[in-house]
C-alpha cells in the first residue's frame, strides 16, 4: 500500500508520518518512509536547488519539471521496488503537491501538470492520500526555522495552496481524506489511523 500525506508546511506531515509509521510497524507491517522531493541522491540534490539555492533563478516551468524529475527518480529507485517487495510506503508529499503549488497557486496549466505527472510516475499514484488542512497563519506559527524559498511567498499564496489541495485532492488517485490539522497531534493521528486501518482491513 502506498500512502501519501500532504498539506502546507507546518500542517504536521512529518509528525503524523512518524506516528503512522509506528502504528503500522506495531501492526507487523514492513514500512518505508520517503519524502518527495528527496529520498534519492538526485532527489536530495534537486530538493536543495528547489528550496534553498536562491542564487539559481528558476522559471515556473523549470521548477515544476525539477519536481517531476525528482519524483521520477523516487518512483523508479525507491517506491516501485519497495511496493513490489510488499512494503507499505508512506510518502511526505507526492504529485498532488506539485499540481497545487505550481499549478493552482503558480499559474501553470493544471491538466498539463497531471499529464506530466503521469509520465514522471509511470502512472503510479497513491492508494491513499491524506491532506492535513489548516489555516496558513496557524501553520506558520508552528514553524520554528526560517522560511525557505516557497515559504517566502507569503500568506496569500498559501491560501491559494490550501484551497488548491481541497480542490485537487479528488484527482490524486485512490482513497482520499482531508483532516482538520488544527487539532491535537493525538486527535489527528487517531483519525488517520481509523482511515488507514479501514483501507487495510
Ligand atoms: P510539516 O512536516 O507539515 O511541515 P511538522 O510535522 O514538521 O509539519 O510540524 C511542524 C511543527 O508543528 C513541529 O514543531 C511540530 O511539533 C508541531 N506540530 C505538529 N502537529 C501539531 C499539532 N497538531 N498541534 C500543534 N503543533 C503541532
Amino acid at each position: 500500500m502506498f500512502i501519501s500525506l500532504d498539506g502546507i508546511d507546518g500542517a504536521g506531515k512529518s509528525t503524523q508520518i512518524d506516528l503512522l509509521r509506528q502504528h503500522l510497524v506495531a501492526k507487523g507491517a514492513s514500512v518505508e518512509c520517503f519524502r518527495d522531493p528527496g529520498s534519492t541522491k538526485l532527489g536530495e540534490a534537486v530538493r536543495e536547488i528547489l528550496l534553498h539555492r536562491e542564487d539559481i533563478p528558476l522559471s515556473n516551468t523549470s521548477e515544476m519539471l525539477l519536481y517531476m524529475a525528482a519524483r521520477a527518480q523516487l518512483v523508479s529507485e525507491q517506491l516501485r521496488p519497495a511496493l513490489d517487495a510488499g512494503t507499505t510506503v508512506v510518502c511526505d508529499r507526492f504529485l498532488l503537491a506539485n499540481v497545487v503549488y505550481q499549478g493552482v497557486a503558480g499559474g501553470l496549466n493544471i491538466d498539463d501538470l497531471w499529464a506530466v505527472g503521469f509520465c514522471a510516475t509511470g502512472g503510479l499514484s497513491p492508494d491513499a492520500t491524506i491532506v492535513l488542512d489548516i489555516d496558513p497563519e496557524v501553520a506558520v506559527k508552528r514553524l520554528q526555522r526560517g522560511p525557505d524559498r516557497l515559504e517566502k511567498r507569503g500568506l496569500e499564496y498559501f491560501r491559494l495552496v490550501r484551497n488548491g489541495f481541497l480542490e485537487q485532492i479528488s484527482r490524486a488517485g485512490g482513497q482520499v481524506m482531508v483532516v482538520n490539522a488544527d487539532q491535537s497531534i493525538e486527535q489527528i493521528h487517531r483519525q488517520i489511523v481509523e482511515f488507514i486501518d479501514l483501507l487495510l482491513s
